[in-house]
């Protein structure tokens, strides 16, 4: 069973990005489930068809330890296993925690069988907390990627939330499989997220483009694969899950300070531009 987490900075893509790719594996026949460690709670939503499932802290919180797991694990397009963690009351108590309560629930109810190819973790990283570090401190995902864009502050999560994996890698099995990119049409992104993922000491392993269609497919509460099967964009994040579950490339990342990040963006991203 491979435990992969996506990463990435608030509204970058991760949850559309992580649907999509896990649609497009459970369509070749990869036995998957995602846990959502947003408190937004809107990781499986796409799965499952808009049906917005109660969180395991609601339902700890309302029903007391003894649930059982199908109160908490719903079941989604071509038999993905969709459960969300939620998230604490807001202004108390620690979203970090709270995502390591959901994933001992889980364990505890036997819902990491060995039948599983894939656990996905869907994490929020804006801040690169000790908290939305639970996933990797607790040694539950082993396999980091990070969702990224040619734009400063996705870069500059993205390298932060590097530090973060680096920092685990020494004393655990966490490794970085790679950055995908989810453009949002910045100017010569390909080649300054190839660059950025090679100073990673890690690869690009997909350029998802922008497209509407990913909104249409939304409104519509699908993901792509499920919506428009024959659509460019559902390739692309075929091409995506092809690519990870083929990857070999697991690296203990080596992040850059922000000055050499900067650089980087004028190198490959505005200078070129502007030339
Ligand atoms: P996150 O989980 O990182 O906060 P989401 O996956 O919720 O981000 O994405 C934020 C918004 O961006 C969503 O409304 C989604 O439809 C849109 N989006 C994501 N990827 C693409 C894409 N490749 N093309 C067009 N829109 C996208
Ligand atoms: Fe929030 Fe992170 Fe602090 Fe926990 S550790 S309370 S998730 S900021
Ligand atoms: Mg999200």
């Amino acid at each position: 069973m491979r435990q992969v987490a996506i990463y990435g900075k608030g509204g970058i893509g991760k949850s559309t990005t992580t649907q999509n790719t896990v649609a497009a594996l459970a369509e070749a026949g990869k036995k998957i489930m995602v846990v959502g460690c947003d408190p937004k709670a809107d990781s499986t939503r796409l799965l499952l068809n808009g049906l917005c499932q109660k969180t395991v802290l609601d339902t700890l919180r309302d029903e007391g330890d003894d649930i059982d797991l199908e109160d908490i694990l719903k079941t989604g397009f071509k038999s993905t296993r969709c459960v969300e963690s939620g998230g604490p009351e807001p202004g108390v108590g620690c979203a970090g925690r709270g995502i390591i309560t959901s994933i001992n629930m889980l364990e505890s109810l036997g819902a990491y069988t060995d039948e599983l190819d894939y656990v996905f973790y869907d994490v929020l990283g804006d801040v690169v907390c000790g908290g939305f570090a639970m996933p990797i401190r607790e040694g539950k995902a082993e396999e980091i990627y990070i969702v990224a864009s040619g734009e400063l502050m996705a870069l500059y999560a993205a390298n932060n939330i590097s530090k973060g994996i680096q920092k685990y890698a020494s004393s655990g099995k966490v490794r970085l499989g790679g950055i995908i990119c989810n453009s949002r049409k910045v100017d010569n992104e390909l080649p300054l997220l190839q660059a950025f993922a090679e100073e990673l000491g890690s690869q690009l392993i997909h350029f998802v483009p922008r497209d509407n269609l990913v909104q249409r497919a939304e409104i519509n509460k699908k993901t792509v694969i499920d919506f428009d099967p024959a659509a460019n964009q559902a390739n692309e994040y075929r091409a995506l899950a092809k690519a990870i579950d083929e990857n070999k490339m697991f690296v203990i990342p080596k992040p850059m300070t922000q000055d050499r990040l900067e650089e980087l963006m004028m190198q490959h991203g505005f200078l070129d531009a502007i030339a």
